[in-house]
C-alpha cells in the first residue's frame, strides 16, 4: 500500500496478502502439517473441516466440495432437479448461481430483487411460481441473507425446494438464524475473495437432511457408494476439497468471527462517513450482514470511479451485466427485471476486507466527497 504517485495513494479493493498474514503462523503449520503426512485428497482435515464448519452453520452436515459452482448443483442434482424442472433465481446475482441451474439440466426462471436491499423479491418470487417450479434458490447477496421466512412461506404453501446459495455470507443471519441452516441445502465457496477463503478454490454444501447429505456425499465422489468404492450407484462427478484447502480453512474458521466484526465496524464507520451522492444498500433490522462486498447506489457512476482511479483507490462493480442479459442465459429471460436493470448501472462496490483499516474507510470516502487534495502524503 504505497504511493504510487507522490500525494497520491493506493487503496486496494480486497489485500488478500494483509489479511492472510495476520494467520501467517497457522497456516504454515497447516500446509506443512499436509505435505508431511501426505495424505492429499480426503486427509483427516477434510472431516475435521467438515465437522467445524457444519458447527459454525449450526446444520447436521457439511460437505467439502471443489468449489461454490459444484456446490449448487450437487444439491440440486441430489434433490432430483434436473430436466423439465424450473428453479427460481434471482436475475442480480453472480452468473454461478444461474450456470449451476442450466448443468443440473434445469431451466432459470429470473426473478426481479428488492429495490432496497437488491435481495430477492418474494412477491416476485410468489408470481413465479407455475406448474413446472420443482425450487428457489435465495441468493445472500454482499454478506446480507435474503428475507426467509417470507420465501419460505411460498415455497411451503407450493412444496419446493428451498436452497441458499450462501456464497458470499458466512456467518450471516436473518431474523436470528444462520445462513445455511434455513433452507433445506446450501452452497458455499472458499473462493480466495470470499469471507472465509481458501488458498485456492474450494467449496461447501450443508444440509441438516441426512439422506440428501449422503446422496450429495455419493454425487461429489463419482457417485460412488459408501460401502464399495467400486460401485457407483449414481451417474456423478468429481468435485472434492483438497486436504490442504481444507487444513487452511480449518486454521481460518477461529478467525473467521473478529473478522467478521472487523467488517461490521468498517461497513458503520462508511455509513458514518459516505458523502450524499452514496447510497449504501440497505441493510433490515431483522438482518445480520457480514458484508462480503461495501456496495453503495451512486447516479453517475463514470464520474465517481474517475475520481477513485485518479486517487488510487480500487472499486468494483458486483454485477454490471444481470445474469438474464448475459449472453449465455439470453435465453431464459422472459421480459424486462426493472430492479436489477437499473441498480446495474448504479451499484459500485468499495473497498472491503478482514483487516481494513478505518483511516482506510477515511480515505475512502474523503476521496468520494471530493477532497482529494487532503489526501497529500496520506497513507492508508
Ligand atoms: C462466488 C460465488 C459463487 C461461486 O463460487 P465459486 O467457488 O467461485 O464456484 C456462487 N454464487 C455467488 C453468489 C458467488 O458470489
Amino acid at each position: 500500500m504505497n504511493a504510487t504517485v507522490p500525494g497520491t495513494v493506493t487503496v486496494p479493493f480486497l489485500d488478500l496478502a494483509a489479511d492472510n498474514a495476520v494467520l501467517r503462523d497457522d497456516l504454515d503449520l497447516a500446509w506443512k502439517s499436509v505435505t508431511g503426512h501426505g495424505r492429499f485428497v480426503g486427509g483427516p482435515e477434510v472431516a475435521a473441516f467438515e465437522t467445524a464448519f457444519a458447527g459454525f452453520c449450526g446444520t447436521r452436515h457439511a460437505l467439502g466440495v471443489g468449489n461454490g459452482t459444484d456446490a449448487l448443483e450437487i444439491i440440486l442434482r441430489s434433490l432430483g432437479i434436473g430436466r423439465g424442472d424450473e428453479v427460481i433465481v434471482p436475475a442480480n446475482s453472480f452468473v454461478a448461481t444461474v450456470e449451476a441451474v442450466c448443468t443440473a439440466g434445469a431451466r432459470p426462471r429470473f426473478v426481479d430483487v428488492l429495490p432496497d436491499t437488491l435481495l430477492l423479491d418474494p412477491d416476485q418470487v410468489a408470481a413465479a411460481v407455475g406448474p413446472r417450479t420443482a425450487a428457489v434458490i435465495a441468493v445472500h447477496l454482499f454478506g446480507q441473507m435474503a428475507d426467509m421466512p417470507a420465501l419460505e412461506a411460498i415455497t411451503r404453501a407450493h412444496g419446493l425446494a428451498l436452497v441458499e446459495d450462501a456464497a458470499q455470507a458466512h456467518g450471516a443471519e436473518f431474523a436470528g438464524r444462520r445462513a445455511g441452516s434455513v433452507g433445506v441445502a446450501a452452497a458455499f465457496s472458499f473462493y480466495p475473495g470470499k469471507n472465509l477463503g481458501a488458498l485456492g478454490d474450494g467449496g461447501a454444501v450443508v444440509t441438516d437432511d441426512t439422506g440428501l447429505a449422503a446422496r450429495m456425499r455419493c454425487l461429489a465422489d463419482h457417485g460412488r457408494s459408501d460401502t464399495d468404492r467400486h460401485r457407483h450407484p449414481l451417474r456423478g462427478v468429481n468435485s472434492r476439497l483438497d486436504t490442504l484447502q481444507a487444513a487452511i480453512l480449518l486454521a481460518k474458521l477461529p478467525a473467521l468471527d473478529a473478522a467478521t466484526a472487523h467488517r461490521r465496524a468498517a461497513m458503520t464507520l462508511y455509513r458514518d462517513l459516505l458523502p450524499a451522492c452514496c447510497t449504501p444498500v440497505v441493510q433490515r433490522p431483522e438482518a445480520a450482514s457480514v458484508h462480503h462486498l461495501a456496495v453503495v447506489q451512486v447516479d453517475d457512476r463514470a464520474a465517481v470511479t474517475a475520481r477513485l482511479d485518479a486517487h488510487g483507490v480500487g472499486w468494483g462493480v458486483h454485477y454490471p451485466v444481470p445474469c438474464h442479459r448475459q449472453p449465455a442465459f439470453a435465453e431464459f429471460a422472459d421480459g424486462p427485471l426493472p430492479v436489477t436493470e437499473a441498480a446495474a448501472g448504479r451499484i459500485l462496490s468499495l473497498p472491503m476486507y478482514a483487516t481494513i483499516a478505518a483511516e482506510t474507510v477515511g480515505i475512502v470516502c474523503a476521496v468520494l466527497a471530493g477532497g482529494g487534495a487532503v489526501l497529500s502524503g496520506a497513507r492508508p
